[in-house]
């Protein structure tokens, strides 16, 4: 053993790979002398030492039992040849020992096999099969011709490991870009290029990455991040460099340079996605085997690729996560962000939904332009708020927050009703209603949006500025939808009743017409239509229920049409009616199917919903109206102070609102209102009708200042048609 070298440098070795994998590019070539002769190993070294073969000098180690060749080849990377004598202990110990080198990864050694008696002459599967170099009889080899046999087998051993090097370098590459690959965000995926540049081009570890176009100036060009000395550069710009940094001018070279590499592995350049271009600037990569090199351009090209990748996924992040409109996150990055915070201990927080309540009525009132400017005024408002909160785009007019322990934000929030916001240069205020759920553990981020929009539903339904979510708002959530899916059976069987209350004359005490008025019982339990008509209408099912009340209305009227020629029907419609596009080729259509004439049909409208939609309403009433229908404003008095849009709008009867009778008499201003809507009626030639007429005291008195029309349980009940026809005939029909 006294003849092996000492172990100079001891490599990791990584299982699976061949044992010379990892070994440094090597000064001199390693050669295994295996022979139990002293001799032999004294005339090789004779033979050999000291020589320079392929430009490299030869190192010698010697083993004299086949035990010590496999220490020898465990203890010294790279081997390049072993000269191995066939016959040691046994006859066949060399060709064991062939079989132990190959079958222990030693797969690029190159084997010379010697032997002393010729008749030993190996089979050809075995050369074959332990892939050895050459097979010669000690005679044989003389020096010169050992010399030869050496250069054969060392160039065959360059050449595999060249080859392997290079596989071994490509498929390094190919790992490492799939794992760069998977970073997604341009910081981590080049901090990972600089470490894995280092580890494949053996680089120490000293260097940047930048990220600019060509035509970049030095306080254009971003440092990405630095590893060694320069990392804490990370993020700054290339101008923050002393000018007579070396690392400034080069990368600035690199990225106005066509070449992809320039000085050894010291700058490389990769393309990105559009003019984007990176450059890495490493320390000590000037010296680069050929192989490396090549590598190096592999290398480039396929992490331009990733470059471009990760360009193009934050493109895509960007639209998946943001919303262009209003320039902030939207719903996916709220939803990823509390995801993150229901995973993390960070401290508890609420996430708060804030609709802009009145932005239906400011697109309809001012259009697009000022609906999309008073939202950008909200969020630029919110945005200065103390804490500079992170909004987000939850719907239409939905912005989310989150709001944390303590939040001055959520004072910014409950002053946004009272404030004054420039949209699209209108000087607008804005109604807000704000939904806050808690962000508890172990909730899906759904959830927790979930709880924030119901408790906002009942801010929007109730006319509420703030609500925090409680457990019952989802039951009553559950219970609405119950109740919808109950509803739309019974409308889709036609199950919805029809009452009729009657519209008398106050001077011939005359009926003069019925307003219908739907009915709905579910499980045997009569629903108030305030409860179910609100839902119908967000449901898509007030039409039907109109159309269904218009049938109705039709079969009574063809009842009493013998006997009172002019009798006609008022028909509630709703907000979500005139939205619809053809509703008068439909009114058309449902009369003429039912042989009703237009002029014996009335329509009635809230003033709240005709406000609404100003613009629409006058069309489709002015067309409603030329069908030869009447209009009725249902509900008058309570809404409004503006009576402007009455002149904007073909109406022909005003409904004061019930709650006028009610108080009439008690002394307060009922009486004033009475007055002056009757007064406005002449003024118009509107007809002015009292609802909700309960006593003869209030009868008494709505005729005394002029009411000529009335409706109420002083003179009837809504009631079903055939108590309707009967109460007609004894009542009030006098003049039939
Ligand atoms: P409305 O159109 O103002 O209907 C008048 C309401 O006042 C009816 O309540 C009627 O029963 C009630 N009423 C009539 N006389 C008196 C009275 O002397 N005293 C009192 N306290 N109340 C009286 P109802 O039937 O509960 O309807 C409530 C509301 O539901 C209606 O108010 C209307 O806005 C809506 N509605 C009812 N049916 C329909 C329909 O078919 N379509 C639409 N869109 N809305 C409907
Ligand atoms: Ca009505
Ligand atoms: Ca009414």
């Amino acid at each position: 053993m006294s003849q092996l070298s000492p172990v100079t440098d001891v490599l990791e070795v990584v299982e699976d790979e061949p044992r010379e994998a990892r070994a440094a590019p090597a000064q001199t070539w390693k050669v295994l002398v295996v022979d139990d002769d002293a001799e032999v190993h004294e005339a090789t070294r004779f033979a050999l030492a000291g020589r320079t073969i392929l430009g490299r000098k030869l190192e010698l180690l010697f083993a004299n039992t086949a035990a010590e060749a496999k220490a020898a080849l465990d203890a010294h990377a790279g081997v390049a040849v072993v000269l191995l004598d066939v016959v040691m202990e046994e006859h066949d110990t060399g060709l064991k020992l062939a079989r132990w080198i190959r079958d222990n990864g030693y797969r690029n050694v190159r084997i010379v096999l010697r032997t002393g008696q010729p008749g030993y002459a190996p089979e050809l599967e075995v050369i074959n099969e332990y892939d050895i170099n050459d097979y010669r009889s000690k005679a044989e080899l003389t020096r010169t011709r050992l010399i030869t046999t050496m250069t054969a087998a060392l160039r065959a051993y360059e050449q595999i490991e060249t080859i392997d090097l290079s596989r071994r370098g490509l498929e390094m590459i190919v790992t490492s870009c799939s794992q760069l690959f998977k970073r997604r965000e341009l910081a981590t995926f080049s901090q990972g290029v600089l470490l894995q540049m280092c580890s494949l081009f053996r680089l120490p570890g000293e260097g940047m990455i930048c990220a600019g176009t060509r035509d970049s100036q030095a306080d254009e060009v971003r440092v990405l991040s630095g590893i060694g000395t320069v990392s804490e550069l990370s993020g700054r710009t290339l101008d923050e460099l002393d000018d007579e940094a070396e690392a400034k001018s080069a990368v600035l070279r690199a990225l106005r340079d066509d070449r992809a590499i320039s000085e050894g592995a010291s700058l490389v350049t990769f393309d990105g996605a559009e003019d984007d271009r990176f450059v890495t600037y490493m320390e000590g990569g000037s010296t680069l085997t050929a192989i490396d090199e090549a590598l190096l351009k592999v290398f480039a090209a396929n992490i331009s690729v990733g470059f471009q990748n990760v360009g193009l996924i934050a493109r895509l992040d960007r639209l998946a996560y943001f919303d262009e409109e209003l320039s902030i996150a939207n719903r996916n990055r709220l939803n990823a962000e509390i995801a993150a915070r229901i995973g993390s201990n960070r401290p508890p927080a609420r996430v708060a939904f804030v609709s802009v309540a009145s932005y239906e009525q400011t697109l309809e009132a001012f259009g697009q332009e000022t609906a999309l400017g008073l939202l950008k005024a909200v969020v630029r408002r919110l945005e200065e708020a103390p804490g500079a909160p992170t909004l987000f785009r939850y719907g239409e007019a939905i912005l989310a927050l989150i709001l944390e322990e303590g939040d001055e934000a959520e004072e910014a929030l409950r002053a946004l009703g009272t404030e004054q916001f420039d949209a699209d240069g209108q000087a607008l205020r804005a109604k807000f209603a704000i939904g806050v759920a808690p962000i508890a553990p172990f909730r899906a981020p759904s959830f927790v949006c979930h709880e924030a929009y119901a408790a906002l539903s009942r801010a929007l339904n109730e006319d509420l500025p703030w609500v925090d979510f409680e457990a019952e708002l989802i039951h009553e959530a559950r219970a609405r939808l119950e109740l919808t899916s109950a509803l739309r059976q019974s409308v889709d069987g036609g199950e919805i009743a029809s009452h009729f209350q009657p519209i008398v004359d106050l001077d011939s005490e005359l009926c003069l017409g019925a307003e219908a008025l739907a009915r709905w019982s579910w499980n045997e339990a009569p629903v108030g239509p305030d409860i179910f008509i609100p839902v119908a209408e967000q449901t898509g099912l007030a039409f039907p229920i109109m159309t269904l009340m218009l049938g109705a209305a039709a079969r009574l009227r063809a009842l009493v049409a013998a006997r009172h020629t002019d009798f006609y029907v008022s028909i509630n419609l709703s907000a979500t009616d005139l939205e619809r596009p053809d509703l008068v080729a439909e009114v058309e259509a449902m009369l003429a199917e039912h042989a009703l004439p237009a002029r014996l049909v009335q329509f009635e409208l809230t003033e709240s919903c005709l406000v609404r939609n100003l613009a629409k309403a006058q069309n489709q009433l002015g067309s409603l109206k030329e069908l030869g229908c009447r209009i009725a404003i249902d509900d008058f008095g309570i809404g409004y102070s503006s009576l402007a849009y009455l002149d904007q709008l073909p109406v022909d009867t005003l409904k004061l609102d019930g709650r006028f009778v009610a108080s009439l008499g008690s002394g307060g201003r009922s009486q004033a209102v009475i007055s002056s809507a009757l007064e406005l009626g002449q003024r118009l030639g509107i007809d002015v009708l009292a609802e909700g007429v309960e006593t003869a005291r209030q009868h008494r008195l709505l005729k005394e200042l002029g009411c000529r029309r009335a409706q109420g349980y002083y003179y009837a009940k809504p009631m079903p048609s055939t108590d309707f026809v009967i109460w007609l005939d004894s009542n009030l029909g006098g003049a039939l």
